[in-house]
């Protein structure tokens, strides 16, 4: 604001000279000036607020030129005396006056020359006033953006690195940089206890890692109350030594409170820290803070999966692990042995390490929402391993083999032994249902003797059944009478189809079949599909009701063949559906205790589907009937032509 004391008023005229003292206001103090040669000091010194200047006629321009520049931005009025010329008007516009007025004037004119020069001048003061402020706000500004700009590169270099010592090492170096201090140090608190971790002096350029307990008062009141230390007088720290000045703030971790205290010292030098560093140094231990924690935690990780790989690594069993894109992760030394696995391998697809087609297929088909795959894993050198693989999200994938070699061996033996002492049992077996046939024709038989031979009769027949399918279950899974070829599927069932009319009918079970109008080709055994076909509709018309039905339909889906024998029988119990396929397995309710059967039925369907390379699975609804179905590969036309 321009507050207007001292006008300075240079004139020659008398009479201008006290017409403008009298329109001055009255808070203005009038100073005449009559030379020239008075109103340079008196300019130069700010000793006048404002300056009313009447130039002489005649000498305007000659008057101007030689005070130009020191009137320049000063608050004026000019007077002229008489008209302007053109020359004399750019002159008078060149020295910035506030207001121009012609001599002679009138008080009244006079004071309203005045009034509108201090009002012009109070409103440039106040501009002039407004940009300084400006021009300092700006300075201010561009001082904490380059300060801010110092700091974010300082905790860009610390958050880089996930080694907590090397973190330290560079907060501490970074501390003591940016406040240009002699010594700096950090502490880490662990349980109650204070820990030296990194000090360092800028005087010898030496940084040193501990990890000693100590005592240091200041620091552990920057640790109990959570905010900054600033002193300056004698004071013992950690290190032992005595300084003249410290600057201490704590280091907080995300979720974990004050973790430690970094600290700027001057020992050498009596000089106090200002707010200035404090906020330098508290930005410095923001960014500590943080990057000391995720090295923690990346510490804490790592020595997990160190200690799981360790864990993996000596596992007995041949393990893998991998990423949702099939890339190693980690493996036991069993599976690195097995498989052939390099050290270099992790990362790098398991396809480019894992030479087994059937366990890079098992990786391949998991997919999320998988339950487990098993599959067996036959070596060429003979070990078979039963491979288990699950998915598991946000990891990937895991499978674990067992070696079941023995357990194949012990099985094929056990095969063997069967199917050998079920033929050495089938002629005897002949031998006594012959002589118990002839019985009947050598004399009459009591009523009773001829029940006790139809009871015999019929544990012959279910025990040569039972043998029957024994030793064809020990010859189908050892691999004999399997010789394949292109066979008509809808021919086969057809042909057992007409073979069981009779018996469903026996049953009152009404026996529907639907083959569509396609050949459907399989490269099969007929004899053992021809079986699997018979157990299958036996099953549906033996478990059925009379007055039921049966459906046999066969059909073409993409390149496999889907063959479904469905029934309105009895159905099966949920809880027993999954064990159905194993060998031996019967259900045991009130409907089926008077059906007779041996329990391999399903055994033999199972191993001669999968012989075939199809799969079977059973569709139930307990009380409302079943539905067995399988599918195997259709054989392409000229395969079957051939
Ligand atoms: P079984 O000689 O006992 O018939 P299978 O292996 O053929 O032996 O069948 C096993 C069990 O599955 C049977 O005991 C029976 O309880 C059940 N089962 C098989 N087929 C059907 C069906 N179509 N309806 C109801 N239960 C069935």
């Amino acid at each position: 604001m321009l507050k207007l004391r001292q006008v300075a008023i240079f004139s020659q005229e008398n009479e201008a000279l006290q017409i403008l003292s009298a329109a001055l206001p009255k808070e203005c103090v009038a100073q005449p000036i009559t030379t020239l040669a008075d109103l340079t000091p008196l300019l130069e010194n700010h000793r006048t607020d404002f300056l009313v200047l009447m130039l002489p006629r005649g000498q305007e321009i000659a008057i101007l030129e030689q005070i130009e520049s020191e009137v320049i931005n000063f608050p004026l009025l000019l007077i002229t005396c008489g008209r302007a010329d053109p020359a004399l008007f750019d002159a008078l516009l060149a020295v910035q006056p506030l207001a121009l007025l012609t001599f002679p004037f009138t008080v009244p004119e006079a004071q309203t020359a005045l009034t509108l020069a201090f009002e012009r001048g109070k409103r440039v003061a106040r501009y002039q006033h407004l940009s300084e402020n400006l021009a300092e706000v700006n300075r201010n500004l561009n001082q904490r953006l380059q300060e801010l700009n110092t700091i974010y590169t300082i905790g860009r270099s610390v958050t880089a690195s996930l080694d907590a010592t090397e973190v330290m090492t560079r907060v501490v170096a970074m501390a003591v940089n940016l406040t240009q201090a002699d010594e700096g140090l950090l502490l880490l608190r662990e349980a109650d206890k204070l820990y030296l971790r990194i000090s360092r002096q800028t005087e010898n350029d030496v940084t040193r890692s501990f990890h000693q307990e100590v005592s240091d008062p200041s620091a552990g009141q920057v640790i109990r109350s959570g905010r900054p230390t600033m002193l300056h007088r004698p004071t013992q720290v950690a290190t032992g030594t005595e300084v003249r000045a410290l600057l201490y703030v704590p280091l907080q971790a995300p979720g974990r409170g004050v973790i430690g205290v970094l600290g700027v010292l001057n020992v050498a030098r009596d000089q106090a820290f200002t707010e200035q560093h404090l906020f330098a140094l508290s930005s410095i231990a923001d960014f500590a803070g943080i990057a000391l924690e995720n090295a923690r935690l990346f510490g804490a990780a790592e020595m997990e999966r160190s200690r799981l790989s360790a864990i993996l690594e000596h596992a007995a069993e041949p393990i893998l692990v991998t990423d949702d894109a099939n890339r190693l992760l980690l493996w036991s030394h069993t599976a690195a042995e097995v498989f052939g696995i390099r050290p270099d391998a992790r990362g790098q697809e398991l396809a480019a390490h894992i030479t087994h087609e059937g366990l890079c297929d098992l990786f391949n088909q998991a997919d999320l929402g998988d339950p487990l795959l098993h599959d067996e894993i036959r070596l060429e050198d003979g070990r078979v391993f039963n491979a288990q693989l699950s998915v598991i999200a946000d990891v990937g994938r895991v499978a674990i083999m067992q070696n079941i070699t023995h357990l194949k061996e012990l099985d094929r033996l056990k095969s063997e032994f069967v199917s050998t002492v079920s033929h050495d049992l089938r002629t005897p077996l002949t031998t006594i249902l012959g002589y118990m046939e002839l019985l009947e024709r050598v004399g009459p038989l009591s009523d009773m003797q001829q029940n006790f031979i139809a009871k015999a009769l019929n544990s012959l027949t279910h025990i040569t059944a039972l043998i029957g399918d024994l030793l064809d279950i020990g010859r189908i899974e050892a691999g004999y009478d399997l010789e394949m070829h292109p066979i008509r599927l809808d021919e086969v069932i057809a042909r057992t189809a007409d073979a069981y009319t009779l018996y469903a009918e026996q049953h009152e079970i009404a026996l529907r079949v639907d083959l569509g109008t396609k050949p459907l080709w399989v490269r099969g055994n007929a004899r053992r599909m021809r079986q699997v076909i018979e157990n299958l509709t036996s099953n549906a018309i033996k478990y059925n009701r009379s007055g039921g039905w049966v459906e046999i339909t066969a059909q073409l889906d993409g390149d496999h063949i889907i063959v479904r024998i469905e029934d309105n029988g009895i159905g099966i119990p949920f809880e027993e559906q999954p064990k159905l396929f194993e060998r031996f397995y019967r259900v045991k309710t009130a409907e089926t205790a008077d059906i007779q059967g041996t329990g391999l039925g399903l055994a033999i369907v199972k191993s001669v589907i999968e012989k075939h390379q199809g799969r079977v699975w059973v569709e139930s609804l307990p009380g409302a009937g079943s539905a067995f179905v399988f599918i195997v590969p259709n054989c392409a036309v000229s395969e079957a032509q051939g």
